[in-house]
């Protein structure tokens, strides 16, 4: 990575290169321009880049490789390259090129310039059932894409749902996405993110499949109808007994529906197999309101509730 100052003096230029040898020996230079910094992972920064040749915009999470010493946080990376770079949906972050320098390893991804749904909670408290309803459509599609390609995604949350220029959602963060090799695998790795991990993750002796990421989708509609996720606590102690227990109410001063309410409880069932599969999800009520559900909503709701028309 190479950081210039521009004519005047005053903003500095950041450019990087990706150098191809062919097999005849030439060496191709494609340069990518270092725009707004987008945020900050374990790992990685991201930041806007634009490629110099083509203009187009992309996402660059730049990992440094001095991060990368040991062996478990290059495996991750690997792994999640590997799984990313082999989804293509409507719904899931699109997997651009990634490349490398002697400093950093570069993941370009398709950029969702209007944040994540963590954000967008954050600015507007709660969302209407109108908007979880559009946005639970999409993760669903995203998700039976996911699971029909044998990965879990393992670590859905509100801050791994983006939204695109033209407010689509995707799908993002495969750090800790599995792929099950045979029929009936189970996986033992506990991992996750506190409020969202289900039950049988935490026993990490039962085993785990594709019914985790139900259980996180099931944290996720309570938290956009709620405002804050169901096991919340101050410390993740209480929150792993809370969740064990499925210890949660819904509380008197939001009004829900008894539909999305019925669908949050199915969801966060502590037997995994009975919980709704997602095409059970998506004939379940909440979701069959007899209105149509938007493809997308306008941008005006990253600001204020739709209309109600
Ligand atoms: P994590 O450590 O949670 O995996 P990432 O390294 O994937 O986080 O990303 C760090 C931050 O960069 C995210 O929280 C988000 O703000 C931003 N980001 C990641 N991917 C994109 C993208 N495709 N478009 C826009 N912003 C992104």
């Amino acid at each position: 990575m190479e950081e210039k100052n521009a004519a005047d003096g005053s903003e500095q230029v950041v450019i990087f290169e990706e150098k191809i040898t062919k097999v005849n020996g030439e060496v191709a230079i494609k340069r990518y321009q270092r725009g707004k910094f987008l945020g900050k992972g374990g790992f990685a920064k991201c930041y806007e880049a634009t490629n110099l040749e083509t203009k187009k915009v992309l996402a660059a999470k730049i990992i440094a490789k001095s991060s990368l010493t040991k062996n478990r946080a290059r495996q991750k990376l690997i792994s999640e390259i590997k799984i990313h770079k082999s989804l293509q949906n409507t719904n899931i972050v699109q997997f651009e090129h990634v490349f490398e320098d002697h400093e950093n390893v570069y993941i370009l991804l398709e950029l969702c310039s209007n944040q994540t749904l963590n954000e967008l909670i954050k600015r507007r408290k709660r969302l209407t059932e109108i908007e979880v309803q559009c946005y639970v459509a999409q993760i669903i599609n995203a998700l039976k894409y996911l699971h029909a390609s044998n990965v879990i995604h393992r670590d859905l949350k509100l801050g791994n749902l983006f939204l695109n220029k033209s407010m689509e959602l995707k799908l993002g963060d495969f750090g800790l996405a599995t792929k099950l090799e045979f029929e009936g695998e189970k996986k033992r790795t506990i991992c996750g993110t506190p409020n969202y991990i289900a039950p049988e993750v935490l026993d990490g002796k039962v085993g785990h499949s594709f019914e985790v990421d139900v259980w996180s989708l099931g944290v996720i509609i309570y938290a956009m109808l709620i405002g804050k996720p169901p096991f919340e606590t101050p410390d993740v102690k209480t929150t792993y007994r809370k969740i064990r227990l499925n210890s949660y109410t819904f509380p008197e001063h939001v009004l829900i529906s008894d539909a999305a309410k019925n669908l949050i409880t199915r969801i966060l069932n502590l037997d995994p197999v009975k919980r709704p599969t997602l095409d059970e999800i998506m004939s379940h009520p909440f979701m069959n309101t007899g209105g149509s559900i938007p493809k997308t909503l306008p941008l005006s709701t990253l600001a204020c509730p739709p209309s109600a028309s």
